[in-house]
């Protein structure tokens, strides 16, 4: 089954940066066979969608998230990082399969109504005697069609022994790495194309101990799977690593094996120009999540940096608790603004912000079947219209969609298959996910002022 999907500003992100005012792509049983401007292919097509001169961007790439945080927003409000963690691990000790499974329908569908196709959870909470965590979510993804790299993370190092979080969010290192194993050897898809991935993901290194980031560390290598951690988010982080450890978070797990093309870390906000050329050097990827960081006042990661030495970066929503917003494109502005913010106006592009939250993400999570529309690729896109009250005057429309954002996403389309359509989602009903969400949110229920 071919179908070719016309009329449109087709965005592809490859190398070259190719875009298609009057483009078209043809696909093939979910995969771009071709991507074009001008006159259409011959032989037709089996089908033809005509998108009424909208934008077609790859579809979004989220490389950081908590799903099981939409449970919980609006918490801690003027909290800073250690604060707001200390505020809200007791309240998220009453995960069950049941909140995960409504959190992650919630999260998923805000994601992919903003144009988001692939979806990384760190997932880190895991109370004891609740099982079925990670299989909540996958089943929410996969009965909304959207890609998940599910992260089995971890915590060992309870305050007892100077860690952040309490001893009874804490595991056993010997029960998590049989657990990771476990969920690797059942979900783990490898080959391109797949749409469930597990990562291994121990959660930072003030709730993890040495000895289990090195056993994930292993343990990933040793199964092929991805690596993932939270590094250098806050001052408070600095400090806490300089005490208990004797030097600099990134330092810290670079002494553990974690400095390497395998590994991405979340946020990076407090690199020295040392950390950033490590970061070149060892293909450590980073997940830029700017608005988790501005609410929490945990400062401006130095992403233009980053790139110039050639460090891999993606975006990430991060978790509803600390971005009540999950909403990928609205980081692509928010990226733009905060990089030019500190390092003034030329310091990152329209485009360039597009490529982060697109082909920026693919290549953190180690997939070269996403993130851009070239031939072989999956044919995982988004669709913008062009006809709204916020892009009248915009000539060039792909610089003012990336300024005017956020925006309600027209279509999305995940492997050749429509899961969004008309701002809609096609498989479940979103009025029934909010309610459903609601039920189990009241479950975790607060005061209502911080
Ligand atoms: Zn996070």
């Amino acid at each position: 089954m071919t179908r070719l999907w016309a009329n449109a500003w087709v965005v592809t992100m490859d190398d070259a940066g190719s875009e298609h005012a009057s483009g078209w792509l043809l696909e093939e049983d979910g995969v771009v066979r071709a991507v074009g401007g001008g006159a259409e292919p011959e032989p037709a097509a089996d089908a033809r969608v005509d998108l009424g001169g909208a934008v077609v961007t790859p579809g979004l790439v989220n490389t950081h998230h908590h799903l099981y945080q939409t449970l919980t927003r609006a918490r801690a409000q003027q909290a800073d990082l250690f604060a707001w963690l200390r505020q809200l691990y007791p309240v998220w000790a009453g995960i069950d399969a049941e909140a995960e499974y409504a959190a992650a329908r919630a999260g998923l569908a805000e994601l992919m109504l903003s144009g988001c196709t692939t979806v990384f959870d760190h997932h880190y909470v895991f109370p004891r005697g609740r099982a079925g965590l990670i299989e909540a979510e996958l089943q929410a993804a996969r009965e909304l069609g959207v890609r998940l790299v599910a992260a089995r993370g971890s915590m060992d190092l309870g305050a007892s022994r100077g860690g952040l979080p309490p001893d009874e969010l804490v595991e056993e290192i010997d029960a998590v790495l049989a657990d990771t194993e476990r969920l690797a050897t059942s979900l783990h898809e490898p080959a391109p194309g797949a749409h469930v991935q597990i990562a291994v993901a121990p959660c930072s290194p003030f709730s993890v101990s040495g000895r289990l980031l090195e056993e994930s560390a292993a343990l990933a290598r040793r199964l092929g799977l991805p690596l993932h951690t939270h590094l250098a988010e806050t001052v408070e982080e600095e400090a806490y690593c300089r005490e208990l450890y004797g030097c600099s978070p990134v330092e810290y797990l670079e002494g553990l094996g974690w400095l390497a093309a395998d590994v991405w870390c979340a946020h990076c906000v407090h690199l020295s120009e040392r950390d950033v050329l490590r970061f070149g050097e060892t293909g450590t990827g980073v997940a830029h999540c700017p608005t988790s960081n501005l609410r929490l006042g945990a400062g401006v990661a130095p992403v233009r940096d980053l790139l110039d030495a050639g460090v891999r970066v993606g975006l990430g929503v991060d978790g509803s608790a600390s971005n009540e917003r999950g909403d990928l494109f609205l980081e692509v502005k928010q990226a733009l603004l905060l990089a030019r913010g500190r390092g003034g106006g030329g310091a990152l592009t329209a485009r360039e912000a597009l490529r982060l939250g697109t082909r920026g993400g693919a290549a953190v999570l180690g997939r070269d079947d996403l993130g851009s529309l070239e031939p072989g690729k999956c044919a995982d896109f988004a669709v913008w219209r062009t006809d709204g009250l916020e892009l009248g005057g915009a000539d060039d429309l792909v610089a003012a969609l990336v300024l005017s954002g956020p925006h309600r996403v027209d279509r999305l389309v995940v492997g050749g298959e429509e899961v969004v359509r008309g701002g809609a989602l096609v498989r479940a009903d979103e009025s029934e996910i909010a309610r459903a969400h609601r039920v189990q949110a009241a479950r975790f229920a607060g005061s209502p002022r911080p």
